[in-house]
């Protein structure tokens, strides 16, 4: 029976050597990327040992269906594995001369190591027989047999793999020897027993009756038993805790499933001309153009990555005797990807007997200084045009280069050196497990995490950590990998560390340390350093590469890109890294520390002289504030917002007071003091409101206290004035924050008008402010064209629009419950960081508004969204003239808005 909808994709050569691949590198949604690309590496000639791939929509459908197989798939695939043997000549489980094949997983956007892979399928009692007298090679022969129980009762059953692990460890100690290589024929034949009865001894025969005997399971000896597990539990895999944690980390979808690999075998761990391996065509770490990875001779699959043997760097490939054609042919094959998928690539291969077979590649992960090097040479190679250039760098991913690195002048001992894996520094204090890594982030404290090697499960310990150091593996171990996707500093394969997981701690030979848990460690991912102790950190210059591609970003972008700062340091730093004026500068900030008497003295009193002896400490104190932003941005704009926050937050709190005053009273303090805090805790409590963030705030303060806007209106007219007269050129803007009528604008406008032309005819010279208001509640979003004839500029503050939008406050919401909303997919991400398509909806409608009734206002962004790439596209789309964020992340933004120009193209 055939199906309508095609389900399984053949890959590879048929028996006559004719190409039949059915896929191509376009059909990762449907064939997973590992098997759209295995098929597109056929279609070019590469050397793929020939399989099939199974949909991922099967497996969504599988899954869907409660683990039920759709109708006709498994009649399908039976086809094509029939197919396949054709193809090859030989069958899955023939016990003269037996196919093996693997089952590999592969999602459409990749997530490595998170999901299942079986190896050496269709081995059994008879086959093994076969295997032997093909290859006359029965310590092969063993060796496969043993590792195929090993995953697939770890990978399908769910066993621990410790169970084998230690067995085969066991073994090891039992003849003395060190290496698995080291076992002989016989040793793995032995073990091969010893696996099935561990299997048998902790399979539960109930859950299992189709491999139940007497009451005991027993390892499946049918192969189409074997095949139609592996496929299951490959399926399977996708839902695996830590799949799904790794698909949450990443925004990666939950409904693509994965597909299935079915692949033949081929051996990289059939004596010392077989290998297997792992390459980037360029330097992942740093981009430089050389060839990069490891390999191992005589191994099989996981071998290089579990970091089980010392690897070799794959340059010494083509000077291994019996490797050596093979080794030319590779970094051949090295440039054929590369200039196939015109971007750096990762590479799985294997090595049996000198002949060389692909085993997987994509476009390979990066550091983001890699990323940055790598387009920028690509460029020049004419790999790829500016254009894609500027789209290969992902700007969430531009956050790695301003992470903190060792400052130059610290002084520090080297304890131990490793490899420089991932990365950035990071300072804290030792853990060994994943489990403590994640308890010490819980509270608060900064950790190392401190392995072995880290396998799939350690991922949450990775994540709470501020960086990892393990004793093995390579920089394509799974500590490197993983870290330099999360961006976390990681050293790697420091062999000097013996660590003793159980008793947390770890020695350093050739030194008398010994790194207990708790003991603060520092290490450097650039470089590779371990110290004993906390290095000082500095953030890195942002320099080099980094420039020409923002340069390049630049040429493409049409938004604008301001910064948010309050400070003249802020503000020159946002300069320093290309912010093209100041989008928000909060004023409220500058009523800190000892100011905050001042406003109080003018909150809290009635008579007129104490206000306006308040009032002009406040006017010289702002001027003085003004002065310094206007001149960091000289011929820049600075967008100065009228105080904003509620009063209160200016106050002491009542729960503060009222501990002092019950302590006043203990001590005996005098009546009248005593009375006086009384006094002022009930006017606290008079101007208590139960919403603040709905209170008295924004402009209702200017309404209110009218002095107060007055006073900040005229402190930056005169701050102006002053730096004119000194030759400079200012270009204050002033903000009406949380404006909802037409008549508030309409009167503040008048008001502050009023100020800038009083100061004007005192400074005797022209003053020019625009003034305009911030769109931050939804009423203002819809009569935005009422508003705008009141209005040089509007400023979309969406942190405020979302709060209002959705009735979220985000104090409360975003700890409390928008966690579980993530969860259970009621929002597709946290609106305070990316912003809700039905906010953006608003901010549609008040830039359409606004423009229809006064056509020269100017239309910006300040909420945190404009640091934040998805929300930079989306109002990119809208046709806001610039986003306005924090300083460390104008440099994002400048890419992402380039990003968003190119997509529209
Ligand atoms: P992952 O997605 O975790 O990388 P893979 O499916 O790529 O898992 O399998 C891991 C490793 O297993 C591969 O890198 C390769 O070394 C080995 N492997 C998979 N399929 C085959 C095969 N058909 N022949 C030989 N080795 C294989
Ligand atoms: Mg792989
Ligand atoms: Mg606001």
């Amino acid at each position: 029976m055939t199906e309508e909808v095609k389900r399984v994709y053949a890959f590879g050569k048929d028996a006559d050597g004719k190409n039949v691949t059915e896929g191509n590198t376009n059909m990762k949604s449907v064939l997973g990327g590992k098997g759209a690309n295995l098929a597109e590496m056929a279609n070019i000639g590469l050397p793929v040992p020939p399989g099939f791939t199974i949909s991922c929509q099967t497996c969504m459908e599988y899954s869907d269906a409660g683990n039920t197989w759709p109708d006709g798939a498994l009649d399908t695939i039976h086809e094509y594995r029939v197919d396949l043997e054709n193809r090859i000549g030989k069958k899955i489980g023939d016990p003269s001369d037996p196919l093996l094949v693997s089952v590999r997983s592969g999602a459409p956007i990749s997530m490595p190591g998170m999901m299942d892979t079986v190896l050496n399928l269709g081995l059994n009692d008879e086959s093994i027989n076969g295997l032997i007298a093909q290859t006359e090679n029965p310590r092969f022969a063993w060796d496969s047999y043993r590792r195929f129980i090993q995953m697939f009762s770890n990978v399908v059953m769910g066993l621990d793999g410790d169970l084998f692990e230690n067995a085969l460890n066991a073994a090891k100690n039992v003849r003395g020897v060190k290496s698995d290589t080291e076992l002989t024929a016989d040793d793995l034949q032995e073990l091969v027993e010893t696996f099935k009865g561990i299997f048998s001894d902790n399979v539960d025969a109930a859950q299992y009756p189709a491999l139940t005997q007497q009451g005991v399971a027993a390892f499946p000896q049918d192969p189409m038993v074997q095949l139609k597990l592996a496929i299951e539990a490959v399926f399977g895999s996708w839902d695996n805790p830590r799949a799904v944690l790794y698909r949450k980390q990443n925004k990666i979808a939950n409904d693509m499933g994965t597909a299935v690999n079915v692949q033949c075998m081929v051996f990289g761990n059939k004596g010392e001309t077989s290998a297997t391996g792992v390459a980037f065509t360029r330097n992942p770490a740093n981009g430089e153009k050389e060839f990069y990875g490891d390999y191992l001779v005589n191994a099989q699959g996981e071998d290089v990555v579990a970091g089980i043997r010392n690897t070799s760097p794959i340059a010494d490939l083509k000077k291994t005797p019996g490797l050596e054609e093979a080794g030319e042919e590779l970094e051949e094959v090295f440039c054929t990807l590369e200039n196939h998928f015109r971007d750096m690539c990762d590479i799985e291969f294997t090595i049996e007997q000198g002949k060389l077979f692909m085993l997987q590649t994509r476009v390979g992960k990066r550091t983001a200084a890699a990323a940055l090097r790598i387009a920028i040479e690509m460029e020049k190679e004419g790999l790829c045009s500016k254009e894609e250039a500027v789209l290969r760098v992902d700007p969430d991913q531009l956050d790695q280069l301003l992470h903190p690195q060792f400052d130059k002048d610290a002084e520090f001992d080297v304890l131990a050196q490793g490899l420089n894996a991932s990365p950035g520094a990071a300072v804290g204090e030792a853990v060994f497990s994943s489990a403590d890594a994640v308890a010490a982030a819980e509270a608060g404290r900064k950790c190392v995490l401190v392995r072995w090697e880290t396998n799939p499960d350690d991922l949450a310990g990775m994540i709470a950590a501020e960086g990892i150091l393990t004793s093995h593996g390579g920089k394509t171990s799974h500590a490197a990998v993983i870290a330099r996707g999360m961006g976390a500093p990681c050293v790697c394969g420091v062999d000097t560390l013996k660590i003793d997981a159980e008793k947390k701690q770890a020695a350093v030979t050739g030194t008398d340390v010994v790194i207990k848990e708790g003991d603060m460690i520092s290490l450097d991912g650039t470089t590779g350093v371990v110290v004993l102790g906390a290095v000082n950190m500095v953030m890195p210059e942002l320099t080099g590469d980094l420039d020409t591609i923002l340069e390049w970003a630049d040429e493409f972008r049409t938004m604008g890109v301001r910064a948010n700062a309050d400070n003249p340091e802020d503000a020159e730093l946002s300069r320093s890294f290309g912010a093209e004026g100041i989008g928000l500068c909060r004023t409220e900030h500058m009523f800190l520390g000892e100011r905050k008497q001042i406003i109080q003295s003018f909150i809290l009193n009635d008579d007129a002289e104490t206000r306006d002896a308040a009032l002009a400490d406040l006017l010289a104190a702002q001027t003085g504030d003004f002065l310094g932003m206007f001149k960091a941005q000289d011929g820049l704009p600075v967008i100065v917002r009228l105080l904003d926050p509620p009063l209160h937050e200016f106050l002491e709190s009542p729960r503060a007071l009222d501990v002092e005053i019950a302590h006043m009273e203990e001590q005996g303090a005098p009546a009248d003091d005593i009375a006086a805090k009384r006094r002022l805790m009930a006017q606290i409590d008079a101007m208590s409101e139960a919403n603040p963030m709905l209170g008295l705030r924004g402009c209702r303060l200017a309404i209110l206290f009218p002095e107060l806007a007055s006073m900040q209106v005229r402190a930056i007219a005169t701050a102006a004035a002053e730096l004119k007269k000194q030759g400079l050129d200012p270009h204050p803007e002033i903000m009406i924050p949380l404006v909802s009528l037409e008549s508030e604008i309409e009167q503040l406008r008048a008001e502050c008008e009023q100020v800038v032309s009083q100061v004007a005819r005192e400074q005797g010279m022209e003053l020019e402010i625009p003034i305009g208001t911030m769109i931050e509640l939804p009423r203002a979003a819809v009569i935005a064209d009422r508003i705008a004839e009141h209005a040089d500029f509007f400023s979309f503050g969406t942190n405020d629009l979302t709060q209002t939008t959705f009735g979220f406050s985000r104090d409360d919401v975003e700890a409390r419950f928008i966690p579980r909303y993530l969860e259970r997919h009621l929002l597709p991400c946290n609106p305070f960081e990316t912003v809700d398509d039905g906010v953006a909806e608003l901010v549609r409608m008040g830039c359409e508004k606004g423009r229809s009734a006064n056509p020269a206002i100017t239309l910006g962004v300040c909420g945190e969204h404009g640091g934040d790439p998805d929300s930079v596209k989306k109002f990119h789309k809208i046709g806001l003239s610039y986003v306005s964020c924090s300083p460390y992340r104008v440099p994002l933004a400048r890419l992402a808005a380039a990003q968003a120009a190119l997509a529209d193209k």
